[in-house]
């Protein structure tokens, strides 16, 4: 189908809707009765059709369909229906093609370190300037404001916390205005001033090397950081 193209009633809502009506949540449900469903044919083609759209069903509509590749006790042929999501008849507008999956937010998320790219604050960590507010990390499009007729990649995405992310912005109250500001930055060392130069020009915190190092660290557990601490003390007393 060209691009842009709408598809009035195609198999994917097709899909949906036969499960929500004539699915129990734990049911077992065989590619044939799947197939069936949306009136296809026997095939392998029709195999890899029907598997792509139960990928989007997964992606982007929110079911959960573990089939034999997720869960061992099921035949190669079987799927189980774990957890409904959006179907047409749901009262709900269909999620957009361009949200992010969970497993993309989790690669983002995983090559970002765990940090907000524009101001550096990592998740679980508390704001400097508001105790008790912890981080909340979004994902971020790396060219604001582009809505796109596809799914979305990795590549386009970006790890902001809440606070820095442009759509989720505006719901916060305005944190601190440019005369505020300027007196503090006024107050830092050249080094310091010319490090957050760098910063606002890129539009991102660019890690240092301790910056790296520590991300790691954190992920440690919990007996490697105390032993970490320990290799630290000595070297940093
Ligand atoms: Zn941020």
């Amino acid at each position: 189908m060209a691009p842009g193209t709408k598809q009035p009633f195609g198999d994917e809502q097709k899909l949906a809707a036969w499960l929500a009506f004539n699915c129990e949540l734990g049911d077992v449900i065989t590619m044939r009765q799947l197939r069936a469903a949306i009136g296809g044919e026997d095939g392998p083609n029709e195999a890899e059709h029907l598997n792509r759209r139960l990928r989007m069903l997964r992606q982007r509509d929110g079911w959960q369909i573990p089939s034999a590749r997720d869960d061992a006790s099921l035949g190669h042929d079987e799927y189980r229906l774990d957890a409904k999501g959006w179907y047409p008849g749901s009262g709900k507008a269909r999620p957009r093609l361009d949200t992010p999956s969970d497993s993309v937010r989790r690669q983002v998320f995983e090559r970002d370190g765990r940090a907000c790219v524009v101001c550096g604050v990592a998740a679980g960590e508390m704001y400097d300037d508001r105790p008790g507010r912890r981080v909340r990390l979004t994902l971020g499009h790396r060219v604001p404001g582009k809505r796109l007729d596809r799914e979305v990649s990795v590549n386009e995405l970006q790890t902001e916390c809440a606070r820095c992310n442009e759509t989720v912005r505006d719901e916060l109250p305005d944190p601190v205005t440019l005369p505020e500001l300027l007196p503090r930055i006024r107050k830092l060392p050249r080094a310091d001033k010319r490090t957050l130069l760098e910063w606002v020009r890129a539009g991102e915190r660019t890690k240092s090397k301790v910056d790296l190092l520590y991300v790691e660290i954190r992920r440690l557990s919990a007996a490697e950081r105390s032993l970490m601490i320990e290799n630290l003390e000595k070297g940093a007393g």
